[in-house]
């Protein structure tokens, strides 16, 4: 159970991180180069050398990573973009007296523009983190209460069932004729006499405990016929319970298979 908790953190803190990639390295520039496109004739000189910078840093980013950094050096970029983002802060721009000089109405144009930007993207940025965030809630409950239980009845025989299945000896007289069950069809060997076999109830398909155990941990069915232990489990227990009169009276429990 813990290590399937672990599994499951895992694989959230993956899918996280790898929504930020996709917003940091294909939504973000992808926006802001089309932007940039489309207001190009409006940017002054000192912005578009920032624009050229940043989609350098942008494109080192995405393809000049050394393999796999691990998350703190993800981290890190996040913070070197929210700096960069900074660093283009109308403020500083205002500050500069290149900017300045090719100025006047112009330049507070586009200076509104990227404050409008950078706004636009926050806002786009925290409404993703939140839809996702809304999702990883529900989705987590929904592995948890839905998919989880459903996929589990699917699953192999638990140990007590597995408990269940016969184990006998097997005699080559008791197969008669049949040729192809004195062979266990896991690892086609043949079986030596007085050897114990376990035996599917129903088909009375033999097997080395060995080789069914490993099946069994995952599946329900009978290996060579397929035909369904659990059904066959339920449709022994019937009988049995007709043909035991003292059952009456003292309290038995009996199992529900679904
Ligand atoms: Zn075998
Ligand atoms: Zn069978």
């Amino acid at each position: 159970m813990e290590a399937e908790a672990l599994a499951d953190a895992q694989r959230s803190t993956r899918n996280f991180k790898r929504f930020l990639y996709i917003l940091m390295f294909f939504v973000i520039p992808i926006f802001y180069a089309f932007e940039t496109t489309v207001h190009w004739s409006e940017l002054t000189v000192c912005m578009k050398r920032e624009a050229f910078f940043l989609s350098i840093f942008f494109f080192y980013l995405r393809y000049g990573n050394p393999a796999n950094p691990g998350f703190l050096f993800d981290l890190l970029q996040i913070l070197l973009i929210v700096w960069i983002i900074q660093q283009m802060n109308i403020a500083n721009l205002q500050e500069d007296p290149k900017c300045l000089e090719t100025g006047d109405s112009l330049y507070l144009y586009s200076t509104e523009f990227l404050f409008q930007m950078i706004l636009w993207v926050c806002t786009v940025m925290s409404i993703c983190v939140l839809i996702m965030l809304v999702g990883l809630i529900i989705f987590g409950i929904m592995e948890a209460y839905i998919y989880r239980p459903r996929r589990r009845r699917r699953q192999g025989l638990s140990t007590q069932e597995f408990s269940r299945l016969k184990k006998v000896e097997f005699r080559k007289e008791d197969i008669g004729e049949n040729s192809n069950l004195d062979t266990c069809s896991i690892c086609l060997e043949e079986f030596v006499e007085k050897q114990t076999v376990i035996q599917m109830p129903g088909c009375r398909h033999n097997f080395h405990e060995g080789c069914v155990k490993g099946w069994l941990e995952y599946h329900s069915i009978c290996p060579n016929c397929r035909s369904d232990l659990r059904e066959q489990f339920t449709s022994q227990q019937r009988p049995q319970q007709h043909e035991n009169p003292e059952a009456n009276g003292s309290t038995i429990s009996v199992r529900v298979e679904d």
